[in-house]
């Protein structure tokens, strides 16, 4: 897996700190500080921090510049266990072919794929 991080910052306490610029605002975002330790992008983030310098970083951020605040994870040895184990899971049940469709009108509306998949959920169902 490779991509792109907008930014990384030492810490006060020399840690680091990882951050993902975000156009839109968090209110929108659907982000709550019970889903932040699910989060994909800021799991991956603090996963490749440790691989780059060793250790997790001490804060996994987005920074949502239309309302510019910031939505701090914390990851710890336990939240990235937990999250890798549910990837992994998650990636065996892929393999296995295993991922139904989950229609609704909110993303089938623009999928690129609703010709193929069948299941294309239309407005009003
Ligand atoms: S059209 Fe099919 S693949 Fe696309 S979001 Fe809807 S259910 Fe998923």
């Amino acid at each position: 897996m490779h991509g792109y991080i907008d930014r990384i910052e030492r810490t006060p306490r020399g840690g680091y700190e990882v951050i993902d610029f975000k156009t839109g605002s968090s209110k929108s975002s659907g982000i709550t500080k019970k889903n932040l330790p699910e989060n994909i992008q800021l799991n991956l983030y603090a996963l490749a921090i440790r691989e780059m310098y060793g250790n997790l970083p001490e804060k996994a951020t987005l920074l949502y510049l239309k309302d510019n605040n910031p939505v701090v994870y914390e990851p710890t040895e336990a939240s990235v266990r937990a999250f890798t184990e549910s990837m992994e899971q998650m990636i065996g049940r892929i393999l296995a072919g295993e991922f139904p469709a989950q229609p609704g009108y909110r993303q089938c509306e623009w999928c690129p794929y609703g010709d193929l998949c069948g299941e294309r959920e239309a407005e009003g169902e």
